[in-house]
Order: C-alpha cells, then structure tokens, then sequence
C-alpha cells in the first residue's frame, strides 16, 4: 500500500493509542463491530482492564511493537506536549517506527499548527480528525467527527466513522479540521461560563433553582450544554465527562490562533485565566463545569 492507495477491512490489524475518557469508548465500538485491534496505553493497567472485557484484544508492550502490529493507528491523547512526546521528540517514539505505507490517525485535539508539523513530518500517512462530543455520544456511536488530509484516507474509513458518529465532515488541508474544533470548543467554554455566573446570582439571590432550570427549557437560551450542565452546576456533580485541564488547553490554542490573526478575543481571555485558577485550584481533571467553582 502507499500513500494514493487504502484498503479497510475486518481483518486489517487496527492500532489504538490512549484508552482515556474518549479512547475506551470508541475501542469497544471497534471491538464489538469485529475489528481486529491493538491497545497501547502509557498506563498498561488500563489495557489489561480492557483485555479483561474483551479477550481477543491484543496489547502492544510497546511502541515499536504496535508501529510493526498495526496497518493503522488512532491516537487519542491528551495536548500538544503528549503528542509531541508521543511523535516528536524522544528516540524510540512511536513515530520512529512508522512506515510510509501505514496511516496515522490523530483523533486528539491539539493546535493546527502541531497537526500541521505532524503532517509534513511523519513518514507515513496522516488525518487529522478531532472529536466533536463527550463520552456519552461516544458510547452510543454519537460523536461528530472533523476531518482532514488525505481524502482517499478519509474514504476508506467511512465504515469506523459509521461507528463512531451520527455526522462526519472532510475539510481539507490538515490544520482546518483543528481550526473548526478549537472556535467550537471556544463558544462551548464561553457559554458553561455564562451558564455559570448566572446560576452563581440565582444561588445568592436565594431563587428557587429547580424553577431556574425549569425556565431553561422554556427559554431562548435551552441548548443541548445548557440542559447537561445546568443540571451537574445545581448538584454539583462533577464527575468528568470533559476534564476541565482539556478545556483551558483548547481555550488556550484557540487565543494562540486569534493572536496569530492579531485578533483580539477579550471574553475568551478572560475565560482563559478563569479556567486556569480552577485547574490549579485542584479541579483539572475534574468536568469542566467544575469551572462554576470560581463563582463560589
Ligand atoms: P484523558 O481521559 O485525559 O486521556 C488522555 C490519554 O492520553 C490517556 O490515554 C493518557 O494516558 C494519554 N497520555 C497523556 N499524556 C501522554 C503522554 N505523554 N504519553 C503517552 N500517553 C499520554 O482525555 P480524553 O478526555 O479521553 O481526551 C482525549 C483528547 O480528546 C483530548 O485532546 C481532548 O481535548 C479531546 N476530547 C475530549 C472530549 C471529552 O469529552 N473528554 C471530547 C472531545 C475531544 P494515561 O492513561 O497513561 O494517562
């Protein structure tokens, strides 16, 4: 195979690195749909977890044996920084035992221009496709899906996307699929922002929050992140769906991207180091709704 050629099948041995939040839902998807997958995972317990679950999973002990196991490889992970420690930086990284005729994944959100790096650098094929929807929409093969690269690549994969997700777009050149993730992560952070210094008034207006929430449905503000978070503000219950530190990072590269345009984003900057207090608060891996602690 090379890079104008791609073949999916059953039987095409299919690597998958970072069982986290997102990587273990959607490795279960591709397990019970009879896909034949290697796990790797920097914390090996997480994968044993899942070879539990499902016996007939392979694990790769390491890098070199997943780079020389898998046809293609999803990676999943957290940033910037464990991608670039993951495909850049280290002797006996991932990437120093990738192939021109393989075809590299990358399902994380980072900043278009480390996509962009990762494209031009590594030696095999590479899409850029970050997720759009939590865990929840994972499990239930309700993600939305941005794409971009290689389209022959995309096509290929159109039966895992069917897995995967409910739409799925192809936009191009790499760094545009991140470019669309990072304004809707923006928006999203911004309105839980807003969602959150309402409900702090409400709370020390001493209002009755269950009719708060009730007028959320009748309003013009009702949206799918509303009805979700208002819920897990009121009880504040913040078992992480988004972790909170995946948030400030994306809030992050997004002020990078509005810098670059010389674009000033006053509300996003603010967000950005509202954000930042809650992580070192000791709520980074916390949801992201946990932000709603600063107005406590
Ligand atoms: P997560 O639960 O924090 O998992 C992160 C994964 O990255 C783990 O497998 C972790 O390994 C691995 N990792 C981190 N640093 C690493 C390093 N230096 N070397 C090797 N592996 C490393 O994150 P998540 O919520 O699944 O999110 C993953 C990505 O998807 C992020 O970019 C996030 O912004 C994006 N995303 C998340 C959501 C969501 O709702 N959670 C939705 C859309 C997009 P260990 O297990 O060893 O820590």
């Amino acid at each position: 195979m090379n890079k104008n050629e791609f073949i999916l099948s059953h039987s095409t041995p299919i690597g998958f690195l970072g069982l986290g939040i997102m990587g273990m839902p959607l490795v279960k998807r591709l397990i019970e749909e009879d896909y034949n997958v290697i796990v790797y995972n920097r914390t090996n317990e997480k994968a044993l977890k899942l070879k539990k679950e499902y016996p007939q999973i392979k694990i790769a002990e390491s890098y070199q044996s997943l780079a020389e196991s898998a046809e293609i490889i999803f990676l999943l992970l957290s940033d910037n920084r464990a991608c670039r420690q993951v495909l850049l930086h280290y002797p006996g990284n991932l990437s120093d035992y990738l192939k021109k005729d393989q075809t590299l994944v990358n399902l994380s959100t980072i900043s278009p221009e480390l996509s962009m790096r990762l494209d031009a650098e590594l030696t095999c094929s590479y899409l850029e496709a970050p997720l759009v929807g939590s865990k929840q929409p994972a499990e239930q093969g309700e993600l939305v899906l941005l794409t971009a690269g290689y389209k022959h690549v995309f096509e290929a994969l159109e039966p895992i996307w069917k897995i995967w997700s409910k739409k799925t777009y192809y936009l191009g050149d790499v760094g545009t699929a991140a470019r669309f993730k990072l304004v809707n992560n923006l928006i999203m952070s911004l309105s839980l922002l807003s969602l959150s210094e309402g409900m702090a008034l409400a709370e020390n207006l001493n209002l009755d929050m269950n009719i708060l929430l009730d007028l959320f449905n009748h309003s013009v503000i009702s949206s799918p992140l509303v009805q979700l978070k208002a819920k897990t503000i009121k009880n504040k219950d913040f078992t992480p769906n988004f972790p909170l530190k995946h948030a400030q990072k994306d809030l992050k590269y997004a002020l990078r991207m509005a810098e670059h345009e010389k674009l000033s984003l006053p509300s996003a900057s603010i967000a950005n180091e509202i954000f930042k207090k809650e992580v070192s608060n000791g709520s980074s891996d916390d949801d992201f709704s946990a932000v709603s602690r600063y107005y406590q």
